[in-house]
């Protein structure tokens, strides 16, 4: 924690000093301190600190930078849920870490929190690819990933539209939801609908499933409603024709401000001829983390649904 907090108030104490000298938000003061950390005009480094306590130094001061903005687009996939994706991600994968790399996609990876959540929690097992359309939160990702030392190669682009990338074996996803606006763009997807506007969750499912490889898995934190829309039957539908469903995890409500803003991990495996359906879809909801017992009770029902695959 000590190393956490020194590097932390280091940082900030810099981004502060340089919003106010130059005239800029506290977000890019922030990014300002990072890219100077790495160019070496000033240095932050604790002894003895983990890529962990770099990743959540950074993430606090990114938080700060941000509630200070408050941009729409500027939202970052908190800890509890990044470690609950990389959970996931060692569950299923737990095999084939044992000896060999995986690669990685997220495909709007904001400031990288969520991907290098679960390139830390599994290092050195992961190389991933990163897409993200903001300039200012690509260069943060870009930044954290060096001070990391997590192999990450990132692209400046919308998501949608084609992507210089190899197909993956897991993709991972916080998927930014709304209307997606480039109507010509999402001409080219199957859950384009007919009439109205597309949804960007939806048609980022769909892309995700495009750049995975058979049999590979996609770890989505996707809104609660997702099957609950106007839209929900022809994603059901599109789906059912491309991957298995492996689990909906429902988290706790107390994470969330309101309920409109819940969200649920979705996983999902492309289908191959080689590969078969699951035996059971795992559909559990994550108990209060402050209760042992519950949680306790979760990570056994998890394990049994691993063993059984
Ligand atoms: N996991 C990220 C993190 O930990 O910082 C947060 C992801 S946030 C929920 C969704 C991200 O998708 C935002 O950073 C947003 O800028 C990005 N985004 C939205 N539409 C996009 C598009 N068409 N192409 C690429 N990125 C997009």
């Amino acid at each position: 924690m000590e190393n956490i907090e020194k590097l932390f108030g280091m940082l900030n104490e810099h981004a502060e000093k340089i919003e106010k000298e130059q005239d800029i938000t506290l977000l890019e003061g922030v990014l300002d301190g990072l890219e100077a950390w790495l160019d070496g005009v000033v240095d932050f480094s604790q002894e003895g600190a983990t890529k962990e306590d770099v990743r959540k130094a950074v993430q606090i001061a990114i938080l700060k930078g941000m509630r200070k903005g408050s941009q729409p687009n500027h939202q970052m996939t908190p800890d509890t849920l990044g470690l609950l994706v990389g959970y996931f991600v060692e569950q299923i994968f737990a095999d084939r870490l044992a000896t060999e790399k995986i690669a990685m996609l997220d495909p709007a990876v904001g400031t990288g929190n969520l991907l290098l959540t679960v390139m830390n929690l599994l290092d050195g097992k992961i190389e991933a690819t990163g897409i993200e359309i903001d300039e200012l939160l690509i260069r943060l990702a870009a930044a954290t990933a060096d001070l990391t030392e997590q192999p990450v190669s990132l692209y400046r682009q919308d998501a949608l539209e084609d992507l210089l990338v190899n197909p993956v074996d897991a993709i991972v996803c916080d998927l930014p939801v709304g209307y997606y606006p480039n109507e010509e763009v999402a001409l080219n997807y199957e859950l384009c609908p007919s009439e109205g506007m597309s949804f960007a969750h939806h048609l980022f499912i769909e892309q995700s499933i495009n750049y995975t490889k058979d049999g590979g898995y996609l770890f989505f934190l996707a809104p609660s409603h997702l099957f609950d829309s106007e839209q929900s039957k022809q994603l059901h539908k599109y789906i059912q024709k491309h991957a298995w469903i492996q689990a909906i995890i429902q988290l706790p409500d107390t994470i969330f401000a309101n309920r409109a803003l819940e969200k649920s991990i979705v996983i999902l495996q492309k289908q191959g001829q080689d590969f078969k359906a699951p035996k059971e879809v795992l559909l559990a909801k994550v108990p209060n983390m402050q209760n042992k017992q519950a949680l306790a009770m979760f990570f056994e029902k998890v394990k049994m649904w691993r063993e059984d695959k």
